[in-house]
């Protein structure tokens, strides 16, 4: 019937088969080419990640808040309390953690939290010395290095602080927002360590929280 194949000449068989190997020949091609470039890019992928790395460790600043970065503010602190003891100078060191924070970026937003975190930066920088240093800890917890600052003073510069954020008009980033912050103080002795310093800070941010929050504890 008109509606059969064909049966095929020996010269197309010959074609058909030069085709078929030439077809699977080009897909294997493409694969080779396929797994090469992923190879090349997921090489590239890590060398940019590490690039990355590196230009996140040269940069002093958190990205956020503006503050110093952990890493800048923790050598920030080794060389102030080198200095302090070397020159017998005093040097107060306060560690503040926002209070309720998760509270706050559950009723808000992480966004609203975000904001709240610049505003009180920058309230902070508008409010210290040139000399004193201010960095980002952790996600809501700063350190504030005061240099030629005895624990009394400290304890005044910090209660000054706490009322200014207290008093700041939170409702303007999200409305019935309201930030308060807890403060752990000490004072750098002679035998510190960055390690002994930061833990005594600690425990006191611990009594400051557990004392009922929005206050400032030595
Ligand atoms: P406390 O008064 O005891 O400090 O309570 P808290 O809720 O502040 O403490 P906790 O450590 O349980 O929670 C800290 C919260 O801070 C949790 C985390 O989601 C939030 N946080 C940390 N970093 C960021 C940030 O960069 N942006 C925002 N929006 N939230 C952050
Ligand atoms: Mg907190
Ligand atoms: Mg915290």
């Amino acid at each position: 019937k008109s509606t059969d194949i064909p049966p095929a000449s020996w010269a197309e068989r010959v074609i058909t088969v030069v085709m078929l190997i030439t077809a699977l020949g080009r897909a294997v091609l493409i694969g080779q080419f396929s797994m090469s470039m992923r190879e090349i890019l997921y090489k590239r992928g890590k060398e940019l990640k590490a690039t990355y790395e590196r230009i996140e460790e040269m940069a002093q600043l958190d990205e956020l808040t503006g503050a110093l970065n952990r890493r800048f503010v923790m050598k920030e602190l080794d060389d102030e309390l080198l200095r302090a003891v070397r020159h017998g100078k005093s040097c107060s060191v306060a560690l503040i953690d926002l209070d309720w924070f998760k509270k706050i970026n559950d009723t808000f937003g992480h966004p609203a939290g975000d904001e709240a975190l610049r505003t009180f930066a920058i309230t902070i920088f508008a409010n210290i010395r040139g000399i004193d240093k201010f960095g980002r800890y952790g996600g809501e917890e700063f350190l504030l290095i005061l240099p030629d600052t005895p624990q009394g003073t400290a304890m005044r510069t910090l209660d000054r602080l706490r009322d200014i954020v207290s008093g700041l008009d939170w409702a303007a980033i999200s409305p019935n927002m309201t930030v308060t912050l807890s403060a752990g103080i000490t004072s750098i002795r002679t035998n510190d360590t960055t390690d002994t310093v930061l833990s005594r800070a600690d425990r006191a941010l611990y009594r400051a929280k557990e004392g009922g929050r929005n206050r400032v504890q030595a």
